[in-house]
């Protein structure tokens, strides 16, 4: 990703920094069609009485104030709505907007897509989480960026976007009763998680959410679970509910050479080893 530099005249924003860099402010420029670098060219003329660092369009990325100094983007002299995001501590994003024939402002594709290559870049590099990647908008309630402010699944997918890219993502195919489905999945340190809804469906099988215990429920999936005991080794075939995985007991003695039954007087399940295999201890001890 190319940066392009033009820096603003030294009285539109302030030398150096009083915090560290902790915010990204997203704004527009309410204009229509206008480009990034046409931007950096007015704010090198004096006393614009604002600023900002960055300057984004279809097609480039422009800086106006580098990153160690304090450009003038959040500020009000009114009332902060945001407890600790100010100038000091943040860098200023403006994306350039268009307007429809309506009048309403958007924001190209390709803009967005830019703006947030830019802003990943930035969150890399200054270690900023997602959760500190704000509106103009939150910080001083001015209706800016309108684009992310008057819709807010803009301004939601534009955040998630930033917070997919952070992870890595790979291909991974899965089977079952010979279907085979490859599935995006997260790797993390070796382990793959895959989408409860990906899986679901190559299981043939519905999810259900219960809201008041927040459990999905995939009900009554197979897996076949392998166990181990001893050196004996077998895969069982196992229902997960709620999170568990629910064997039959008549499986699991099988595996384990025991033999089930059902005692009367006291009404329960009893366990026993299975007579063929006391006959072989039996002969073992002989
Ligand atoms: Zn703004």
């Amino acid at each position: 990703m190319k940066i392009n530099k033009m820096i603003a005249h030294s009285s539109n924003f302030t030398k150096g920094r009083k915090q560290k860099i902790e915010f990204l402010v997203i704004h527009y420029t309410a204009n229509n069609g206008d480009l990034a670098k046409g931007n950096c060219n007015y704010f090198k003329s004096p006393n614009r009485n604002a600023s900002a660092h960055y300057f984004v369009d279809e097609k480039e990325i422009w800086q106006s104030v580098e990153d160690n100094d304090t450009a003038w983007h959040c500020g009000t002299s009114g009332k902060y709505y945001h407890s600790e995001c100010r100038n000091d501590n943040a860098i200023g994003i403006e994306l350039c907007s268009e307007k429809d024939s309506k009048g309403n402002y958007y924001f190209n594709n390709e803009t967005i897509n830019n703006a947030i290559e830019l802003t990943k870049m930035l969150m890399k590099k200054y270690n900023i989480p997602t959760t500190n990647i704000l509106r103009h908008y939150d910080i001083t309630r001015k209706i800016c960026p309108a684009p992310f402010v008057n819709n807010i699944t803009n301004w939601q997918n534009f955040k998630n976007k930033l917070e997919e890219e952070k992870y890595m993502f790979v291909n991974r195919n899965y089977s079952y009763n010979g279907k085979v489905k490859s599935f995006k999945v997260i790797n993390d340190n070796g382990e793959n998680f895959v989408k409860v809804r990906d899986l679901a469906e190559l299981l043939n099988k519905k999810i259900s959410y219960d809201t008041n215990t927040k459990i999905t429920n995939l009900d009554d999936i197979l897996f076949n679970v392998n166990v181990e005991a001893g050196n004996k080794k077998a895969t069982l075939n196992v229902v997960n509910i709620g999170g568990f995985n629910f064997v039959k007991v008549r499986d699991l003695a099988d595996f384990l050479g025991l033999e089930t039954g059902y005692n009367e007087t006291n009404n329960s399940i009893f366990f026993k080893l299975k007579n063929s295999l006391i006959e072989k201890i039996k002969s073992f001890r002989k």
